[in-house]
């Protein structure tokens, strides 16, 4: 009776594990078989800094310029000529590839394969806008040394304004972080659809409706700039009233700079 039962349940345990194979190995296929999707960190800031400062000169789509590196291994002067005549489609994943077809000798396959890597990029571009309105100016602060709270790494840009300059969502998205932050001061983080995370520290006040939960479109006041921050809930004052805007994806940082200068003259 007992050792029918012990067999049972290890017919049953092998099953179980036969299952479990099958499902892992089906998940581990679909994976391969479906391009990496390229996140921000996983490509060079002077890289993207180049495509997308070609894309604001010629007013093309900032992927040609990445296709071209791509697929002939450099942006020629034919590459830019093209672009800044116009010829290259832009917005609609389609019309994008069908252009793209003439200037690079590959498959379609290979073309589409590689815009889909490009889309998470691609929104994170196209969605967003500059987030200060008025009077500001930055430079690139990433990496900089900084000593509150422990030696590290600045993790953001601080783009330097009055206290009170509104500030704006610089992409759509929900609002999942709220309230006082020692080395943020008062600041807001934004979550939008693509798990990307938008970094707002050292308010002066938020925007009134602005709270835990809300969803935001790009372009929305949702708070005041101001010096609030290093040290405990109220303080203020420690240094010159700026905004410093982080980006995040899977938790990791990367550098808004060069989203910002795209975001700062690229039409709406
Ligand atoms: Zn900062």
């Amino acid at each position: 009776m007992k050792a029918r039962y012990l067999r049972r349940k290890r017919k049953r345990y092998i099953v179980l594990f036969v299952i479990a194979a099958v499902a892992a190995a089906v998940f581990c296929i679909v994976k391969l078989a479906r391009p990496q999707v390229i996140e921000p960190n996983d490509i060079a800031q002077d890289e993207l800094s180049t495509y997308l400062t070609l894309a604001e000169e010629t007013g093309t789509d900032w992927r040609f310029f990445a296709c071209a590196v791509r697929f002939n291994g450099e942006i020629d002067e034919g590459i830019i000529n093209s672009a800044g005549n116009g010829e290259i489609a832009g917005g609609d994943d389609a019309a994008f590839i069908g252009c793209l077809k003439s200037y690079f000798f590959v498959d379609e396959e290979q073309l589409e394969a590689y815009v889909f890597r490009l889309s998470l990029l691609d929104s994170i571009i196209r969605n967003g806008g500059f987030p200060v309105t008025g009077d500001y100016h930055y430079s690139d602060t990433w990496g900089a040394a900084r000593t509150y709270g422990g030696e590290r790494k600045h993790e953001g840009t601080d783009i330097m304004c009055d206290a009170g300059t509104h500030i704006c969502a610089a992409a759509p998205g929900k609002i999942t972080r709220i309230g006082w932050n020692e080395l943020g001061g008062w600041r807001i983080g934004v979550t939008d659809k693509n798990g990307a995370y938008y970094y707002y520290a050292h308010l002066s006040g938020y925007a009134s409706g602005v709270k835990k939960g809300v969803y935001v479109e790009q372009g929305d006041v949702i708070g005041y700039a101001g010096d609030t921050g290093y040290g405990p809930e109220g303080t203020s004052g420690k240094f010159a009233p700026h905004l410093h805007f982080g980006m995040y994806y899977n938790g990791e940082a990367f550098n808004p700079y060069p989203y910002l200068c795209y975001w700062e003259t690229s039409p709406e």
